[in-house]
């Protein structure tokens, strides 16, 4: 009996411990797979191509005795949770972007999330970031040993002629004893050391973008990736705590910032007013604690609605700005922005503004953001006003912001209503709601009871009990006939609402409790996998 421990998960990515019955391994790793899997080398039937017709896999399927389980994209999948699956041939899908991805997804959708991934002669120092990202974990020494028969120097940024042993490009043990073979098995090594770090912090995918620029295949595989959004999306936990490197043009496509800029749109409900003023970001985030937009908040003086415009998120309401990805990104400033760039945010203001229309809309903006709002306007066909002839925080166009709101009433400041719109896609009475508190670190109550409180890494509501009782639908976990001691585990779990991501704020709701909490997986991930923690409890309520 196996068992795979996910310790930590990023997008499809993840770190955890392997058990068999022999060893406990840490994953991601490189091993001679033969030690784990003394049956590998004479099992039978494995190797079909990955290309082969479905006709041909059919009558050939192969013949799984143990462990690993060799699966393909067209074969009905046998695994269960704990299980150790092996994809034959994934060193070919490398070469072909397109079938990579379609072949992981097919694979992906019909296997259980705990399941170890084996790509059996595929892990080389150079591919192996794109690998975890895509949900594989167990390698071997194969590819590597195959370069050094070959007379190839491997690194993370691709293989050299083997002189480049003793260079002084790597100063490993196999490389102070002139041994290829040690130091390519040491680089992949190495290298997967290096990705288990990123994928603990939560922060491969910047790894993969980095790394992935010297091979159009692997561009390519990202690019694919990002194009199936959908499935994409499910994986991706809705708040990390770190900073979100959005430092290339594919940022704009990662399923994070298109679900931000997604719910802004058809999630997110504006305070009640007709006017509205679009400002630039500011490095500092939150913004509103940045020097340039405490002097925009002191011209508007709460009299309008503030929208930022920024990229590579589009647009983001004053009142999501603590909110992940909003509070967390960082982009290289330049002023410039490209024509792509242009397009993605032109199309989700453009969007924001049919959804959301105003009486007047003031573009306190310059540069990019300023094209962006302007061809926007003419998409949508409304009319901007201008108040920056000059830098946006300069006197003077503070001045003409102050004028030109001159007779407007101020709104009335309600965060939490947007906030609770955008994260739990509820229209939130707030009447009767206080709030106390330093910003950004504040909480809600309503006659004195406490209602909402903020996760100041995430910037997401935190519900209480009677902070539930507001939220009438979504985000519940149906359990069993029990009191949870802890953690919610997965068979304890009988239904979970289908929108519920990992990292979403829950209601567990059983017959004998409730409990408030945090999602440790995706809903479909819940009710697919036979272990695990499923919700991370905060408070029980015997019923
Ligand atoms: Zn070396």
């Amino acid at each position: 009996m196996t068992r795979f421990d996910i310790r930590k998960r990023d997008g499809l990515a993840r770190s955890g411990i392997f058990q068999t019955a022999a060893i406990s391994l840490k994953l991601p790793a490189a091993l001679a797979v033969e030690t784990l899997f003394p049956d590998l080398e004479t099992l039978d039937g494995t190797n079909l191509p990955l290309c082969a017709p479905p006709a041909l896999v059919n009558r050939y399927p192969p013949r799984n005795n143990g462990q690993p389980l060799s699966i393909h994209p067209h074969l009905d999948n046998p695994a269960q949770s704990g299980d150790c699956v092996m994809v034959a041939g994934w060193h070919t899908a490398l070469s072909n972007p397109r079938n990579y991805v379609e072949w992981l997804i097919s694979l992906k959708e019909k296997t259980p999330i705990d399941t170890v991934w084996y790509a059996p002669a595929s892990g080389l120092p150079s591919n192996v970031h794109l690998l975890c990202y895509s949900g594989f974990d167990l390698f071997d020494f194969r590819a590597v040993d195959l370069k050094t028969a070959q007379m190839q120097f491997c690194t993370p940024e691709g293989e050299f002629p083997a002189d480049a042993l003793g260079s002084g490009i790597c100063t490993c043990s196999g490389c102070q004893k002139k041994n290829l073979k040690l130091h390519n098995r040491q680089a992949l090594l190495h290298e997967i050391a290096l990705v288990t770090r990123f994928i603990e912090a939560s922060q491969l995918r910047d790894l993969v973008e980095s790394r992935c620029r010297l091979h159009a295949a692997q561009v390519a595989v990202m690019r694919h990736l990002d194009n199936h959004y959908q499935f994409m999306e499910r994986h991706m936990p809705v708040a990390r705590s770190g900073v979100m490197r959005a430092n290339s043009g594919e940022s704009l496509q990662r399923a994070e910032i298109r679900r931000f800029a997604e719910r802004v749109i058809t999630r997110y409900l504006p305070p009640e007013t007709d006017v509205a003023v679009l400002l630039p970001c500011s490095a500092k985030k939150p913004y509103s604690l940045s020097q340039s937009h405490r002097k925009f908040g002191r011209a508007i003086a709460g009299r309008a609605h503030e929208l930022i415009v920024t990229s590579p998120l589009g647009l983001v309401p004053r009142e999501l700005e603590c909110i992940y990805p909003a509070g967390h990104y960082d982009v290289p400033v330049t002023g410039y922005w490209d024509a792509e760039e242009c397009a993605v945010i032109t199309d989700i203001l453009a969007r924001y503004f049919a959804r959301h229309p105003y009486r007047r809309i003031i573009a306190h903006l310059e540069g990019g953001a300023l094209r962006v709002a302007r061809t926007a306007a003419e998409v949508c066909g409304i009319t901007l006003e201008y108040t920056c002839r000059e830098h946006p925080t300069s006197n003077s166009a503070l001045n003409a912001l102050d004028s030109a709101l001159a007779g407007e009433r101020r709104i009335k400041d309600d965060r939490l209503h947007g906030m609770v719109s955008y994260q739990f896609d509820v229209d939130l009475d707030t009447k009767g709601i206080m709030v106390r508190g330093h910003y950004p670190e504040l909480f809600y109550s309503k006659k004195n009871v406490q209602i909402f409180s903020i996760d100041t890494g995430t910037g997401f509501l935190r519900p209480t009990f009677d902070g539930w009782n507001l939220i009438p639908s979504g985000y519940r976990v149906y359990i069993d006939d029990f009191i949870p001691e802890g953690d919610v585990l997965v068979p304890g779990v009988e239904k979970a609402d289908p929108g519920i991501r990992d990292g979403d704020e829950v209601l567990v709701i059983g017959t004998r409790a409730h409990a408030t909490g945090r999602a440790a997986l995706p809903a479909d991930e819940i009710l697919r996998s036979g272990r695990g923690v499923a919700v991370r409890v905060r408070k029980i309520k015997r019923i």
